[in-house]
């Protein structure tokens, strides 16, 4: 068992009234289990900074745990992110999720707008100006980044975000342990040794969650779509079904060294606490 492992949890900025006023609840049930950190997502699904500021807030004023709030380079001028480190730094942030962000749709990932182009130059620029006052996770795919020309570019492009200064990456959603391995046995080979911590995402629904692999290129097993697609109208069996099937990932993960989980808990406590108290509980996983 790995020592010490670390649980993060993702959280997007609440969109409309009704989801910010039942964030606070699942804030303090997910804070319950001690989670190394919280992070913020930036600009997914059109959210603002501000929207990430203010959740980012409303995690520090609830509960103090650590909050790393993820910034997206791609579009904006070096002010405008200066001047965000900046806003962050005053709040008292000391990690960033470093992210190019998603392309507007119109453009070619060689023709990105804005004054950066790669997430490599969004780490290099954090150390240029800040030092090593924020530790920096950078985004890993194990099963290539969509838009990459082949998995050994994609896996020198991920490298040159280690080289620029990361500390620790955080990867794509999968369902295929397998990957994750590779990709660390492709880490070993190149002399990579940061922490690349798992990213987990609670299997709810069939139609989400071939949309959520389909969005991002990670491939769900068949045996795993068609046994969600004949539980879509099960709604506890198909729970039930992906609580399995997730858990039984989680602890591949961990007992293969794994530095830790990262959850994408889409706003929801409860597919996240189930997990861990599936896996042995937050306490004994830790331990
Ligand atoms: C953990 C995690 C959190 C995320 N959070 C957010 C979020 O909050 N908001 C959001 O909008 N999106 C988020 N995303 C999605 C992410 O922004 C997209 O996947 C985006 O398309 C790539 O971002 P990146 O930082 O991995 O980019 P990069 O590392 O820059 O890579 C992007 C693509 O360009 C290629 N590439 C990199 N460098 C070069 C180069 N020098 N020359 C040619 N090609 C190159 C890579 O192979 C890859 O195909 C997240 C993803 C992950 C895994």
């Amino acid at each position: 068992m790995i020592s010490p492992l670390s649980f993060s949890f993702e959280l997007f900025p609440p969109r409309t009234p009704e989801a910010a006023a039942k964030l606070p609840a699942v804030i303090e049930q997910l804070a319950a289990v001690r989670p190394k950190y919280f992070s913020i997502t930036h600009g997914a699904g059109g959210s603002s900074p501000e929207g990430t500021y203010e959740t980012l807030m409303t995690v520090v004023r609830q509960t103090g745990v650590e909050v790393a709030p993820h910034l997206t380079c791609v579009g904006s001028t070096r002010a405008e992110v200066a001047a965000l480190l900046t806003r962050y730094r005053e709040a008292g942030v000391k990690r960033i999720v470093a992210l190019r962000g998603d392309l507007p749709a119109t453009a070619m990932s060689a023709s990105a707008p804005g004054e950066f182009h790669y997430a490599n130059e969004l780490v290099s620029f954090i150390r240029e100006r800040h030092g090593a006052a924020f530790k920096i996770e950078v985004a890993a795919y194990p099963e290539m980044h969509p838009q990459a020309s082949s998995p050994s570019a994609d896996f020198e492009h991920f490298r040159r975000k280690v080289e620029a200064g990361a500390d620790g990456a955080l990867t794509q959603l999968f369902y295929n342990a397998d990957a994750y391995f590779d990709f660390m046995e492709r880490c070993a080979k190149a002399g990579i040794t940061i922490p690349v911590t798992p990213g987990i995402m609670p299997i709810t629904g069939f139609a989400n969650t071939v949309r959520f692999c389909a969005g991002c290129g990670a491939d769900l097993p068949r045996w795993v779509r068609l046994r969600l697609e004949e539980l879509q109208e099960d709604k506890a069996a198909l729970l039930e079904f992906g609580l399995e099937v997730v858990a039984r990932l989680c602890e591949n993960l961990l007992r293969n060294d794994a530095p830790g989980l990262h959850f994408y808990t889409v706003n929801q406590a409860e597919p996240t606490l189930r997990l861990l108290t599936t896996c042995g509980g937050a306490d004994a996983l830790r331990a």
